[in-house]
């Protein structure tokens, strides 16, 4: 069997709108045409000027670092969760959905002590009720919060949670895995102590490994606490620092090389204002575009994010999200169903290499897709 050239390689069959693996450009699946020695300086290299951009991106101030973490997001945040709170320690998850209980859910599995404060899916996470938990309950000493729900779109308000968790001087952890690079976050003025992402979301690579910008103090302090080999964050940032870039066990060598190119796709685009800007069009139009269709969003507009939309599935009786999917699917976009427990829902990305002419064509498919 013979492979066309590269560029005469068909497109997608179809756009991926969802909030990860997601569409990327061809640029990015281009260069993983080529193998890396995972130890050569010149790939290691690489992995140097990754973790230096994404410093650059999140605006952090001095006594930060960043380390790459194998696998997919969640590996990141449980490398977080099991190196970060130590034995001893007692951490509060502040959840709103399925990607806030997942910490939850983590931190049981490893057996850490923790108590979650759920909001629900449609409210966010109550400051007063923050600040009287962290108040009443000394023995807390981390606090994690996901910023973007990718649940049901919500964004969370993670600098006014950060000022509560910072007043009351406990370590904060966001998940800001489907925000990071198409939502401004501003390490600075944030006050996070952990910040966690990963190469498919926003950045606009592909999937293979998370990263986290961590204060380096306190990541400097927490050798052996991991109760997992390799999922140790401070192991792999000492072997990342010490070794200028290298990995401890094999690493996404591919998957790297693509994300070195999505983030110079993404300079070139404008940065983290340019792609916001991007996403809150595409959004914008598939709102509109939805609500002239008769769909009914699941959110308020005050805490929408611009990278995912649930939308109430239509209440009609002949009405099938199966089909409808497979109708859409044949028209060229996937969507994602629902993962909202209480409502019947699902939802539409607007993040990857996805373009306003992309979400006005969505949206006549929706039309021509849509029974009855
Ligand atoms: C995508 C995502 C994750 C990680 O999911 P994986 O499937 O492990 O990549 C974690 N948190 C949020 C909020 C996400 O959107």
């Amino acid at each position: 069997m013979t492979t066309p050239p590269f560029d005469q390689m068909p497109d997608n069959p179809y756009l991926l709108l969802t909030p990860g693996p997601l569409s990327t450009s061809k640029g990015v699946k281009r260069v993983m045409l080529r193998d890396w020695c995972t130890w050569d300086d010149d790939y290691n290299a690489i992995v140097e000027t990754i973790r230096a951009r994404l410093l650059t991106i999140a605006n952090a101030p001095e006594g930060y670092t960043s380390v790459l973490m194998q696998g997919s997001g969640t590996f990141s945040v449980e490398s977080v969760i099991t190196t970060a709170v130590a034995p001893g320690d007692r951490l509060l998850v502040l959840a709103n959905g399925a990607y806030g209980l997942r910490i939850a859910e983590i931190a049981r599995r490893i057996g850490i002590d923790f108590t979650v404060l759920d909001s629900g899916e449609l409210a966010q996470p109550g400051l007063n009720e923050l600040a009287a938990t962290l108040a009443d309950d000394p023995a807390i000493t981390h606090v994690a919060v996901v910023h973007c729900e990718t649940t049901t779109g919500m964004l969370n308000p993670i600098e006014e949670i950060g000022a509560v968790v910072k007043e009351h001087g406990r370590i904060y952890i966001v998940d800001a895995m489907s925000s990071f690079g198409g939502v401004p976050i501003d390490m600075a003025t944030l006050g996070a102590d952990f910040l966690i992402s990963s190469a498919n979301k926003c950045i606009q690579g592909v999937p293979g490994f998370g990263f986290v910008i961590a204060r380096r103090a306190i990541l400097a302090s927490l050798a052996g606490t991991a109760r997992s080999l390799s999922l140790d964050l401070h192991a792999q940032w000492q072997t990342m620092e010490e070794h200028h870039g290298k990995w401890r066990f094999t690493s996404p060598t591919h998957t790297v090389r693509a994300f070195a190119q999505a983030l110079a796709e993404f300079e070139e685009e404008g940065g983290v204002a340019a792609r916001h800007q991007r996403y809150r069009e595409n959004h914008r139009i598939l709102i509109e575009g939805m609500e002239r269709l008769g769909f009914v969003c699941l959110l308020n507009p005050s805490v929408r994010s611009p990278i995912i939309t649930a939308f109430y599935n239509p209440p009609h009786p002949d009405y099938d999200f199966r089909r409808f999917y497979e109708a859409l699917k044949t028209r060229g976009y996937v969507i994602y169903p629902g993962k909202v427990s209480e409502h019947s829902t699902f939802r539409i990305g607007t993040i990857g290499h996805v373009f306003p002419r992309d979400i006005e064509a969505l949206v006549e498919a929706v039309e021509q897709s849509r029974e009855p």
